[in-house]
């Protein structure tokens, strides 16, 4: 079988955290993938940021895969993520990055949460994060493209008070169900195992060997 050298399979996103995540998802697992040179990240192959206009996380993730796609004729896979709050309805949701008003600001986001809960009981502190995967194939002279998109979430409660030092975003304030810790007092394995990405990225491994197989 001829293999190609350069790149086979492209994640949408800047975040190196993320591509690291994915190679160690991949290794092993495709026969011929070399994923420390194949898989990588939108800016390595030139890809555009695309912005995020989907309300849902699905349609975001898909928007990402495909524009990537698009402009790179390569397999390619995004994520879209961020917390579901039970009292507000689902919310900060797709908002999560800047639900303060400013785009990635994780501190300021999570002290409003934490302000907008304050009177909120024990009881009714559950929320969770969630992520939808997605896989795009491009078209190509000889085949249709294809989609696909898996969801997952880690459920969990909500602190009173952030804890630990590891993580990002809302991960010092959210404990995941049965654990007496914050997400941001996991290891970076411990978080994986458990996560709603890894769990997302694992539902999606086969459509990516198959489309890379
Ligand atoms: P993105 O999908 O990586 O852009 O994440 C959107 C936002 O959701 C982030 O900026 C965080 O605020 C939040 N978020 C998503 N996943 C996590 C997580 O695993 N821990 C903490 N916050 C997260």
């Amino acid at each position: 079988m001829n293999l190609p050298d350069g790149p086979r399979l492209v994640l949408a996103t800047h975040n190196q955290g993320k591509l690291r995540e994915l190679r160690e998802l991949l290794r092993g697992q495709v026969p011929g993938l070399d994923v420390d040179t194949q898989v990588v990240d939108a800016g390595a192959v030139g890809a555009p940021d695309v912005a995020e206009t989907g309300v849902t996380f699905a349609a975001n993730s898909l928007l990402k895969a495909h524009a990537v796609a698009e402009a790179t004729g390569l397999v390619s896979i995004a994520d879209d993520s961020g917390l579901a709050v039970d009292v507000l309805g689902g919310a900060p949701g797709i908002f999560s990055a800047r639900w303060s008003g400013r785009h990635g600001d994780d501190q300021a986001n999570l002290d409003l949460l934490l302000a907008q809960l304050a009177d909120i009981g024990d009881s009714h502190r559950g929320a969770a994060f969630v992520c939808a995967a997605s896989l795009v194939v491009p078209a190509t002279a000889d085949s249709p493209g294809t989609e696909h998109v898996e969801s997952a979430e880690l459920r969990g409660r909500l602190l009173r008070a952030p804890r630990g030092g590891g993580g990002f975003g809302y991960d010092p304030i959210l404990a995941p169900e049965g654990l007496d810790k914050s997400c941001a007092e996991l290891s970076p394995a411990e978080k994986n195992a458990i996560s709603h990405r890894g769990q997302a990225f694992r539902q999606l491994l086969p459509y990516i060997t198959a489309a890379l197989g």
